[in-house]
């Protein structure tokens, strides 16, 4: 009521066309003048919103913590330049709104299809295996505070399909399918790596999920048999990549699923050194939660991998799974 005052009063019943004008308007916000100005108007001014926000942190691998204030500043300036190099026949209002509609569509906060993205060639979170690190959203205080579950999962690829298990009905993501924890691997006799090759991270009701997803091998001979000593799961199948998605899958399994078709992972373990380990949970964790509300994952570049095994104890143990 307010703002609509101010037009009648000081733009005389007419609403502003420019984004400065609009900006003076109380109740319009810099995102809602980009876009009146510059679909509406065509005047050359930038808008972002989180869509344009995800996609021009990707591309140009803007390192700031979104939703702050040195990130706000780097992707208006962004958005800004973008606007400024715009050829002179092109209608601003398009460029808004095709960064827009990348975002919303192809370019998503958990699996980008890169492969059909006209940005693709641009993009420097594509070019160097970031699309999960990018954009920085740095957790909310209540979310930093919470306990974190960390899940180590094994990636056992087997003739032409993955292994993948059942969580028991009454337990934690109760009846949904995911990769074998650890201890299931190595209680199938699979052969497990030390080395990581993706992580995901995701937000539950009361925790924070940390995984890590390593590889191993089985035996071409060894069945498969229902795990009944593992507590925690009651099947266990093989399934083929592209069917793993239409069963009841556990999110940080989907996502990884997904990362792994964006950008497969060599899933040949090398030797492993390691002891039998398994699902480790922090003491404040309990058994009834796993609502999703945010999820993020990374797979571990290449490059990094061939560091990881090769160069400082740092880097080393920072990639291997806790
Ligand atoms: S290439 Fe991928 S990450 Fe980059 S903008 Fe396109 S969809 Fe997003």
């Amino acid at each position: 009521w307010t703002g609509a005052k101010e037009i009648d009063t000081r733009f005389a019943g007419k609403l502003p066309r420019r984004a400065a004008e609009l900006r003076e308007v109380k109740g319009i916000g810099p995102y809602t003048a980009g876009a009146i100005a510059s679909i509406a108007a065509g005047e050359r001014t930038p808008l972002v919103d989180g869509n344009v926000a995800r996609v021009l942190a990707r591309v140009f691998a803007i390192e700031h913590d979104i939703k702050g204030s040195a990130g706000t500043k780097a992707l208006w300036k962004t958005a800004g330049e973008l606007m400024t190099a715009l050829p002179e026949a092109a209608a601003p209002g398009d460029l808004n709104q095709g960064l827009m509609e990348l975002g919303a569509t192809l370019c998503s906060p958990t699996s980008p299809r890169c492969l059909g993205c006209p940005l693709a060639v641009h993009c420097i979170a594509r070019r160097d295996g970031r699309t999960g690190e990018l954009p920085v959203i740095a957790p909310r205080k209540k979310q930093a505070d919470l306990p974190v579950l960390e899940r180590t999962l094994v990636w056992i690829e087997r003739t032409g399909g993955i292994v993948i298990a059942r969580r028991r009905p009454d337990g934690l993501f109760g009846g949904l399918w995911e990769l074998p924890d650890r201890e299931l691997a190595e209680q199938l006799g699979a052969r497990v790596d030390d080395q990581a090759v993706a992580h995901h991270d995701q937000v539950l009701t009361h925790r924070r999920l940390r995984v890590t997803v390593v590889c191993g091998t089985l035996d071409r001979a060894t069945r498969l048999l229902v795990a009944t000593e593992v507590p925690g799961y009651d099947a266990v199948a093989r399934v083929a990549l592209v069917k793993a998605g239409t069963l009841g899958v556990a999110a940080a399994t989907t996502a990884i699923l997904r990362k792994y078709q964006d950008n497969p992972w060599n899933s040949t373990p090398k030797p492993s050194r390691s002891s039998p380990r398994g699902t480790r949970r922090s003491s404040k964790a309990s058994a009834s939660s796993a609502t999703t509300s945010t999820t993020r994952t990374s797979p571990i570049p290449r490059s990094a991998r061939r560091k990881a095994s090769t160069s400082s104890s740092t880097t080393r143990g920072r990639s291997r799974p806790r």
